[in-house]
Formats: structure tokens, sequence, C-alpha cells
């Protein structure tokens, strides 16, 4: 089976893996402390250095593994979110007895907890010896399977008992269908499938497969299906069609966000797992906090705070995590965003925007519509595109402004001429070789002289506004 994971998306979810290369190229940047004695010979080579540092330096931040403070780590306790673990707990605790459950809904905004808490009560039935054999889990992330195909197919295979008893790819559907149904019926257990993310699947592949999946139980002899599905798109349900949203809603748990001091709670719980007493300097929990509470009290972005603060902390040598940190980590949070938000643009939004940022790194300040068009237009020509029309430019200029990424201001040419002016508001550093490492861009070839400008920016980072 898969592990679930976590998806990533430009305001909600946090681009955690890039959270992960700050750390790494944080550790990396530190100067090689010296070996002692044991240590490599003058032969030894850069990266042996390298690792010889990191095993040999005993952080001081740290008494826990720092994993603690990742999204993919399940703490023991959950606070503020006893009365959901309870509301699940009851749900599911017919298939304890040999009844077959409800199927539930839980759905929230991205953070609240939702993938944790039935996280918690799995491992809970779990770990119950009595149940052993009675009741079987599938945890799916919807964001990774997300055709009906993968879905069908994934399942099925988690009850075959070897590889020749595999569904392959290439079958029809309707055969996966029912080799999965087969498969799963061989044993009289309960079977819990998790669909985590279902909203992902919907919007991809519509209704269909669940609508088969809510049906089974009709067609099964032994075994019996239960489904949880969470969704982070509160408006859900209305994309379903009215005969598998009223079996999918038979139970139904809204997670609502979490406040700031919640959130402290959270933060704290975990500090206390993972380092050292006293190294957390007064103000840092309510800080990140305080930050996450404003992004639809979002726990990951809380949680994604403090382990960034930490490894600017690290980065500084310093032996303690400062609110200093916590603000340096919050642009760094930001810059990653912002980088993963221009990957998922339009290829001429991407184009039209990798003009504006040449030409105001050029200008060194806000640059008229005209020359956009024009850079714009030539290097469209270089990648051997049709430009758009102005019209749509003009729209894609909108687009870029709803995401904070730009403004446009009207400015006035004497004479009672008028024109429209572009400032960037996201730091040009980060931006600019991001949009460089694009595939779609990559034909038009990156400046040489740009990795010297990221280095500088890296450890000052500023922006002009926050349209994030
Ligand atoms: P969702 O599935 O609603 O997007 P998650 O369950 O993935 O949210 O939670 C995001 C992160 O925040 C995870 O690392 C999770 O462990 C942590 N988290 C969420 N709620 C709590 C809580 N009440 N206590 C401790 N950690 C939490
Ligand atoms: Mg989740």
């Amino acid at each position: 089976m898969p592990p679930p994971s976590d998806r990533l998306s430009v305001g909600g979810a946090l681009p955690s893996s890039l959270g992960a290369s700050v750390g790494e190229r944080a550790q990396i940047a530190a100067p090689p402390l010296s070996p002692s004695g044991n240590g490599p010979g003058p032969s030894s080579s850069t990266a042996s250095e390298v690792f010889d540092s990191s095993l040999t330096f005993q952080n001081e931040l740290y008494r826990g593994r720092k994993e603690i403070l990742r999204e993919s780590y399940i703490p023991p306790r959950l606070p503020h979110r006893e009365h959901q673990i309870r509301q699940v707990a009851q749900i599911l605790a017919p298939a304890l007895r040999g009844d077959l459950p409800s199927n539930l809904l839980i759905y929230g905004k991205i953070g609240t907890g939702k993938t944790a808490v039935v996280a918690q009560v799995r491992a809970d039935i779990q770990r119950r010896t009595d149940t052993a054999g009675r009741i079987t889990f599938i945890t799916l992330n919807c964001g990774n399977v997300d055709t009906p195909y993968s879905l069908l197919q994934t399942i099925g295979n988690t009850f075959a008992g070897g590889v020749p008893e595999q569904i392959p790819t290439g079958w029809s559907l309707d055969r996966v269908q029912a080799r999965m149904r087969e498969l799963m019926d061989e044993k009289p257990a309960t079977v819990i499938l998790i669909l985590d993310e279902i909203d992902r699947l919907v919007a991809k592949s519509g209704s269909d497969v669940l609508y088969t999946l809510s049906q089974l139980n009709t067609e099964l002899a032994h075994a019996r299906l239960v489904l949880v599905g969470i969704s982070n798109d509160l408006k859900f349900t209305n994309q379903l069609d009215a005969r598998v949203r009223s079996r999918l809603n038979e139970e139904k748990i809204l997670f609502p966000p979490y406040d700031a001091v919640q959130l402290q709670d959270i933060l704290r719980d975990r500090a206390a797992e993972v380092f050292r007493e006293g190294v957390l300097d007064a103000g840092v929990i309510e800080r990140c906090a305080a930050y996450a509470a404003l992004e639809n009290g979002d726990a990951r972005r809380a949680l994604a705070l403090l382990r960034l603060a930490a490894e600017m902390a690290e980065r500084d040598r310093a032996k303690r995590i400062t609110s200093d940190h916590v603000v340096k980590a919050k642009s760094r949070l930001e810059q990653d965003i912002i980088v993963e938000c221009c990957k998922t643009l339009p290829s001429h939004c991407k184009v039209l925007l990798y003009a504006i940022l040449q030409a105001y790194e050029r200008r060194r300040g806000g640059v008229l519509t005209g020359e956009v068009y024009d850079g714009y237009a030539r290097l469209t020509q270089r990648l051997g595109l049709q430009p758009l029309h102005a019209r749509s430019i003009s729209n894609y200029l909108s687009e870029l402004e709803n995401l904070g990424l730009i403004r446009v201001t009207i400015v006035s040419r004497g004479r009672g001429g008028r024109t429209r002016e572009i400032v960037v508001d996201v730091p040009i550093s980060e931006t600019l070789p991001a949009l460089e490492d694009d595939p779609f861009l990559a034909p038009l070839g990156r400046p040489r002289s740009r990795n010297q400008t990221l280095l500088t920016n890296f450890d000052n980072p500023g922006r002009a506004s926050g349209g994030f």
C-alpha cells in the first residue's frame, strides 16, 4: 500500500519539501568543523568532510529527532481535537463488534488535523488485538491515486497475496473492478477504506468510481466496505452526484480551523518533544501561532514556521531560537510558496511573468506595460510560440495581480496621457531562477550572473509587500 502523502498547494498546504531543502542548504553551507583525532586525513574529499562534520556536530538546539517537526510525524496527543477523535471513534466503533459502521465524510480546511486524527483512530483500532484479521484498513491519498483504474487496482492489490495475484495495468476497468471485488471478498473482514483528499479524485475523475465503491456491499458475500472520505474542500459534496452524496454523507464531521491559542498548545507539545530546555526565546511559539492563525488556522503552517525558525537558528549557529528567526522563517516560507505558485501558472502566463521580471530587474523599478508586451513578444518568438493578443495578456496581468505577484497602477505621462505601470511584489532573486528552471522556459537559457545574486539575497530576505 502506498503511504499517504500530503499534497502541495499554493496558499494552503506547505511546500514541506522546500522547507527541507532550506535545512539541507543550511547544513552544507556551515563551515566544516575540524575533525579531531580520528577524523579524516588531509586526503579526504570535501564530501566526506561535510558528512563528518554533520556527524560530529552535536546540535545544541535539539533533544529529539528533527522529524518530530515534520508534517508526516503523528504526535501521541492531538490537543483540541479530542471531540473529533471521539466522534470518529464512535462512528467506526461498530466495526469492533462486527457490525457495519456508516460511511463517513470528514471535511475542513487544510492543516486542521483531519489526516492526523484519522491516522490516530486507525492506529488505536489496530493496536487492539481483538480486531486482528477482522478489520482491514486501507489509506489512500487521492492526490497520488487519482484515476478510477489506479484506485481500484491499488485497493485490489492490497489484498493480493503475491506478484502473480496483482492486478496489472492495461485491463478494462470492468475487469479490474471484478478482480478487486474478488480479492477483497476472500476474507470476511470489515474493510475501512480511507480516501484522503477525496476532493482531488472527484475533481480529476468525477464521482463514478465512488458510486462503484459505495454500492460494493451489495455485491460482496464475505467482506464489507466502509468509506471514510477526507476533503480539504468544504464545498466538495456539491460536486457529487446525488446518489453518491447520500451514501458518502451518512455521517459528516467538520474540522474547524485552529485559533492562535490552540496553535500555541500544539506547538508547545511539539517543542517540548524536540528542543532542549530553554532554547526557545519567549514569544517564538506565540509568533509562529499568530502568523499561522492568520493563514486559516493551519497547524501545518505553524509547525513549518517553527521548524524553519530552528533551521535558521542552526544556520546562524545560534544557541537560542529567537523571534528574529521566526521572522526570517516566515519570509523564507513565503518565498517558497511563491516559487511553487510560479510553477503552476499557465505557459503564456509564465512567459509574461518572466518578461516582467526581466524588465523590472533591468530597470530596477516599475515597468510600463508597452515594454512588457515587447519583451513578452520577443520571448514567445524565441520559444517558437505565437504571442497571444493584448486582451489575453491583459487578463493574465490581472491574474498575476490577483495572485499577489505584481501590482498594476495607472500613471500619468504628462499632457493627459496615462499608461499602466507594473511593480513586482515578490523577491526577484528567488522568482527569476524558479522560472528559469521551469522546463517550459528552459530553452531561453539562464543568464550567468544570477547565482551570485541568489546567494547574496538568501541572507537578506525582504519583499515590498505581502500578497500571500
Ligand atoms: P489536514 O489533513 O487537515 O490538512 P493534518 O492532519 O495533515 O491536517 O495536520 C497538519 C499537521 O499539523 C500535521 O503535522 C499534524 O500532525 C499537525 N497537527 C494538526 N492538528 C494537530 C493537533 N491538534 N495536535 C498536534 N498536531 C496537529
Ligand atoms: Mg490531510
